[in-house]
């Protein structure tokens, strides 16, 4: 495994999706829910984006490119196989106590209800509010480092690091918080219906 290559989440290949198998991609995509492998997410297919801003993806790179082997990814996930990807997207935070699943889930939401203001969000709005607080702010450790987070550096701060033991431990502490405008039009598509489908699952009436 080269450097580029630092394992962030997953050992997925790249999306396979960008053929013309759309017939194949959109069957793994129905045989999986229509959810995201990693942070299962849940998107819908429509004309205009028959596979919901997601990719398809071998689950592993090890495996062969065969159907049998492909897994639905939301776009997001799907970037997180490669640090490059990342580059301008957003910045990493030192965050242990929550997966990057669910991290991701909780900033679609988060971006959702701030692209769709017009929907009832009842407290989930306020619960956004406060989740962005708890996550917005820079470590005070970083304060004497030239390191802001940002993906195009994280490679030459682990270089940094005396033991190269402590590179994949310390990257394993790190999360993605990805920017908004980054995902946007994916977002907006699936926060269409969110609101309504959060607030039944929080018991909330509408
Ligand atoms: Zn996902």
């Amino acid at each position: 495994m080269t450097q580029s290559r630092l394992v962030l989440q997953g050992n997925w290949s790249e999306p396979v999706s960008s053929g013309n198998d759309h017939d194949a991609y959109l069957k793994t995509l129905e045989r999986f829910g229509c959810r995201c492998q990693y942070c299962g997410l849940e998107t819908r297919s429509t004309p205009q984006s028959p596979l919901g801003y997601f990719d398809i993806c071998v689950k592993d790179a090890a495996l062969s490119n065969d159907p049998i082997n492909w897994v639905p990814l939301c776009k997001i996930c799907s970037d997180l196989n490669d640090l490059t990807k990342l580059y301008r997207k957003g910045t990493f935070i030192e965050a242990p106590w929550l997966s990057q699943g669910r991290l991701t889930n909780l900033l679609i939401i988060r971006y959702g209800v701030a692209f769709r203001p017009e929907e009832d969000w009842g407290s989930i709005k306020n619960a956004c509010e406060q989740f962005g607080l708890a996550i917005d702010s820079t470590p005070r450790e970083w304060d004497g480092v030239a390191w802001g987070g940002e993906p195009e550096k994280l490679l030459s701060l682990l270089d940094q690091l005396v033991h190269p033991l402590e590179n994949q431990s310390y990257a394993n502490k790190l999360r993605f918080r990805f920017n908004a405008d980054a995902y946007e039009d994916a977002i907006r598509f699936w926060a269409s219906g969110m609101a309504v489908k959060l607030q039944a699952i929080t018991g909330e009436s509408v």
